[in-house]
């Protein structure tokens, strides 16, 4: 049994040496990754004190009802969202994730984000709960197209080519089912490391996963700027920057493969 106690590392002033033992002997790591580990990146999370979220309040635009309701309003957040992905690049923590994967030691990544840039990092088996904001989707036929730039311009929201009704992109907004739930519980099922890395972890169901594994006896390594409602379950709380933690850890778990540092980004 280990304590229910987070002991809190410092990427400058405290060891990786005993969460990387531990890691090191872990036979299902996995990730569940949220808005934070992309703040590095140039992508706001819900707290950011930028623009975005506090324009286009989530409760009020991210709504499955906000896009029925008004696709027009609704378009103006997909439109500054989109354009707030351009160009974004995988930060140091995503490129950590694809490391410990590519050495085994990582069985893969479930990710609330909707950017891509665990893909782009070269992660392979990420499982996207709240969709991807790549592709565009017809929520009456069915259809599906990659989103391309003109869709960012002004104007009627994109129609579908097939049955003319607007497209949405194709992300779960509030009120919506989410993703990938069975491949998530045989993977839970299998995990005893549970990675839980920038996100405040308060929207369900992703909220429950640490329990999930907590509850078994598993270990949870958090990692985010500030505590959250799970910290005092986790084992340990990495203090800071995902993008200065999570390459610090992987280093010590990785001992002499470890690529990062001539990893160019
Ligand atoms: P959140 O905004 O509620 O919480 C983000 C968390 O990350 C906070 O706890 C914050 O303290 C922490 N954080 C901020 N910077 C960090 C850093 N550099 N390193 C480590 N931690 C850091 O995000 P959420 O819990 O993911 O929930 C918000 C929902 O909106 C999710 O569905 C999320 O994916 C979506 N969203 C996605 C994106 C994206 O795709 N990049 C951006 C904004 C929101
Ligand atoms: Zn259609």
């Amino acid at each position: 049994m280990h304590q229910h106690m987070a002991k809190t590392i410092h990427p400058v002033r405290d060891s990786f040496a005993e969460p990387a033992g531990l890691y090191r002997q872990a036979r299902c790591p996995v990730a569940l990754t949220g808005a934070g580990i992309s703040v590095e990146s140039g992508i706001p999370d819900f707290r950011s004190d930028t623009g975005l979220w506090r324009i286009f309040r989530p409760e009020e635009y991210a709504t499955i009802e906000a896009f029925t309701g008004s696709p027009p309003k609704a378009w103006r957040l997909y439109r500054a969202l989109g354009t707030g992905l351009i160009d974004k690049q995988p930060g140091p923590g995503h490129l950590a994730l694809a490391e410990l994967e590519t050495a085994n030691k990582l069985e893969g990544v479930i990710t609330q984000n909707i950017d891509g840039l665990h893909s782009r990092a070269g992660s392979r088996k990420v499982l996207e709960v709240h969709g991807e904001h790549q592709h565009l989707h017809c929520l009456t036929c069915g259809f599906l197209r990659p989103f391309q730039s003109s869709d960012l311009e002004d104007g009627p929201p994109p129609a579908c080519s097939q049955c003319g009704y607007p497209l949405k992109p194709n992300i779960v907004l509030f009120g919506e089912m989410v993703r990938q739930m069975p491949q998530i519980d045989e993977l839970l099922a299998r995990c005893d490391l549970l990675m839980v890395i920038g996100t405040s972890a308060q929207v369900y169901p992703v909220a429950s996963f640490p329990y999930v594994v907590h509850h078994r006896g598993g270990l949870i390594y958090e990692f985010n700027t500030a505590p959250t409602p799970l910290t005092h379950s986790a084992d340990f709380f990495f203090e800071g920057k995902a993008g200065a933690s999570l390459p610090a850890l992987a280093k010590v778990v990785l001992g002499t493969s470890w690529q990062g540092d001539k990893v160019t980004q």
